[in-house]
């Protein structure tokens, strides 16, 4: 594509989905550009987990569909990617906080590895490298570096969200 900000990065079309005989979300539409934040609000129930679970992959659609434009530009349908490219792009250009942050960090291995490790998917190798990179994400989440060596499970709740966002940004 020549110009990479001219189309949508996620354009989101009628996604619906039901479990069973009653409704998790209906009919959503969306695009988001480059450079845009979405934020998606809505009372407890109102479907936004089941929209997040579906965008991630992790859900199927009952119906509509969702294009994903990758960093590279090309079109990704994330429900129908080889399982080994959809696990790529999760560990890259996608990341996801959880609200339950033992679903999105390892909580019995350091805070400094839980974010080497996505670097080391990625292929970094060098040790330097790799804790260079996890003080540096601590920092711009304002987390003390001399917790690095911590596990997040004996972090607060908001350090430990705080550090899932530090492991999905530092790819
Ligand atoms: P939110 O994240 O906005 O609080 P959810 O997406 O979790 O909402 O839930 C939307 C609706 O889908 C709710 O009525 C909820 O009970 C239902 N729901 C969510 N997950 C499941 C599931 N796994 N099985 C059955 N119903 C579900
Ligand atoms: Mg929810």
């Amino acid at each position: 594509m020549k110009d990479w900000n001219a189309a949508p990065i996620l354009s989101a079309r009628n996604l619906t989905r039901r479990y069973g005989g009653h409704i998790g979300c209906r009919d959503v539409s969306f695009d988001l550009w480059p450079g845009e934040v979405l934020g998606i609000v809505g009372e407890s129930g109102s479907g936004k987990s089941t929209l997040l679970n579906m965008l991630s992959g992790r859900m199927e659609p009952t119906s509509g569909t969702i294009a994903y434009r990758d960093a590279a530009g090309r079109g990704r349908n994330i429900h129908t990617l080889p399982e080994g490219e959809k696990r790529r792009l999760l560990r890259s250009e996608l990341g996801f906080v959880h609200q339950r942050p033992s679903d999105g960090l390892r909580m019995q291995v350091s805070a400094g590895a839980n974010i080497g490790e996505r670097l080391m998917a990625e292929g970094v190798r060098h040790y330097g490298t790799l804790r260079g990179r996890a003080l540096q994400w601590l920092e711009r989440v304002e987390i003390d570096a001399g917790r690095i060596d911590d596990r997040p499970a004996l972090y607060s709740g908001g350090m430990q969200q705080r550090l899932q966002i530090a492991r999905n940004l530092v790819t």
